[in-house]
């Protein structure tokens, strides 16, 4: 068994329905437990060309029985049942799931990035942070530890969790 934490990301239509219903689609997994969830964190779009709304993001603990990339497969799956409108990088999305950290795996293949290079963003650390500050990111140290060190001004907590 790994654990993993995965990163939930929504800027398109009912934002926290979309992280409700990812969180529901992947504690349907046959291989995968969902432990914990974070609380949920507003943000602004990183990296994108034109306006767009902010995200409503949070991360979620999994214990996984199968490898990284099968769990990658079932992200997708989540992503397509939740019905990503519009393709490409950057593009707004209903939901995005990314993973975060497998264990204490490192791995770069032609699909898979682990840590994932958005790892220490500020929400992603802080909702890590909510869930296991002990947590350590191959190569970087702590969460915990990285979180003290972060500009956390572009990140605020949402009213309500998932
Ligand atoms: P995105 O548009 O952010 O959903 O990116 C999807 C692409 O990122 C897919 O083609 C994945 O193969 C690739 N990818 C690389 N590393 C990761 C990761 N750690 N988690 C999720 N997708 C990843």
């Amino acid at each position: 068994m790994s654990r993993a934490f995965l990163s939930l990301g929504s800027n398109l239509g009912e934002r926290l329905e979309y992280l409700r219903a990812a969180v529901a689609a992947l504690s349907n997994g046959p291989s995968v437990k969902v432990l914990g969830v974070s609380k949920v964190y507003e943000t602004e779009p990183v990296e994108v060309q034109e306006a767009q709304p902010e995200y409503l993001n949070c991360v979620v603990e999994v214990e996984c029985g199968v490898p990284a990339v099968e769990l990658l497969r079932f992200c997708q799956g989540v992503e397509a049942a939740l019905g990503r409108v519009q393709k490409g990088e950057k593009a707004p999305r209903t939901v995005d799931v990314d993973i975060l950290l497998f264990g204490e795996e490192v791995i770069e293949d032609r699909e898979l990035t682990v840590p994932h290079r958005g790892v220490l963003r500020a929400f992603n650390l802080r909702g890590l942070a909510d869930l296991d500050p002990s947590v350590y990111i191959p190569g970087r140290g702590a969460v915990g530890e990285l979180l003290a060190e972060a500009d956390l001004s572009d990140v605020r907590e949402y009213g309500e969790g998932v």
